[in-house]
């Protein structure tokens, strides 16, 4: 491992050249392997954060961890698909220490990233991309460019989109700033080596969850087992129906983009339309249209297609109605 210097924050404060370690359930696999190398390594694991209530919104501090916030009451009463993605994630020991900044931030699952003697153009720019014509079976279907087709592997960053969710932060200067959780990561583009919008040095220093979410919530997350395994795709919706009309509407997907996907299109098609499962199948379709197989992962494409259907089916009471 490289020698990097390693203190433990005092308060939250960000500096140029820092680089934070909350739960490390990441980045000390990633420095074992050499493919980060901080030069400073600064603990904020250890920072005060708790989870509260401010005129209905909810204030979460970044050092909470994961298994905290998944039982929180207030989580679990009114944020019920951000407790249930949080619970769909890694394994109860990972949840104890992985805190809700460092969830955000955590890196790519593909194994090109990882593996040190294939080429990968997030781990060393410019040198390729072995999951173009590789195996990609996880990779992207949206957003993704010629340079990297990775995904983000995060579930409760999909939450957190489709609940509107902000992400406050400390920059080196001093200065602050708010983030909509939807723009936290980025698309790959020609810079896959950036995950985020984070500038050097600015620290997460909580997240805020808006009052009055949408009544009826849902998180769903299709895999290869049942526990401990990363989504092949996921769904978070959020919405209300009034008079048998959709309203309100908030769709995010995993598994399928550099970022947690907001569907916009979805979205525009649902708001205001009856709950009906035609419907369900447009909004959905609207959303596919620009999506893109490399072979392996093509699958993805109608396995996205029927589990917003599905998921919509369910948020709604439709599939009770038809079951009943
Ligand atoms: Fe690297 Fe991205 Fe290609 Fe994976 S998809 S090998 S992370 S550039």
């Amino acid at each position: 491992m490289t020698p990097f210097s390693f203190e433990r924050a005092e308060n939250a404060s960000a500096s140029a050249g820092s680089r934070y370690l909350g739960g490390g359930t990441n980045l000390v696999d990633l420095m074992k392997l050499e493919i980060e190398r901080p030069e400073r390594l600064v603990d904020v694991s250890r920072l005060p954060g708790d989870i509260s209530e401010t005129d209905g919104a909810i204030v979460i501090g970044a050092s909470v961890t994961n298994a905290a916030l998944s039982a929180d009451p207030l989580i679990r009463e009114r944020y019920a698909l951000l407790s249930t993605a949080l619970l769909s994630g890694a394994t109860q020991q990972l949840r104890n220490k992985a805190t809700t900044g460092g969830n955000f931030l955590q890196r790519t699952r593909c194994h090109y990233f990882y593996d040190t003697a294939r080429a990968c153009n997030k781990r060393e720019p410019g040198s390729g991309c072995d999951a173009l014509d590789g195996h990609n079976r996880f990779h992207a279907i949206l957003g993704a460019s010629e340079h990297c087709i990775a995904v983000h592997p995060s579930d409760m960053a999909v939450a957190m989109a489709a609940l509107d969710a902000e992400v406050h932060t400390i920059k080196a200067n001093g200065e602050d700033r708010t983030i909509p959780a939807t723009d936290l990561l980025r698309l790959p583009g020609d810079a896959p080596e950036r995950d985020h919008v984070l500038d050097d040095g600015e620290l997460i220093v909580e997240v805020r969850l808006p009052a009055n979410p949408p009544a009826r919530q849902l998180y769903r997350k299709v895999r290869d087992r049942a526990s401990y395994a990363f989504a092949v795709v996921s769904i978070a919706v959020a919405l209300d129906v009034e008079d048998g009309v959709m309203k309100n509407v908030r769709i995010a997907l995993g598994g399928v983009a550099h970022k947690p996907w907001r569907a916009e299109k979805a979205e525009r098609a649902l708001e205001g339309a009856s709950v009906d499962t035609g419907v369900f199948a447009q909004a959905a379709e609207a959303e596919l249209q620009g999506a893109v197989g490399r072979g392996d992962n093509d699958f993805k494409i109608p396995l996205v297609r029927r589990l917003i259907v599905a998921a919509l089916r369910d948020v709604t009471d439709l599939s009770k109605e038809h079951s009943a």
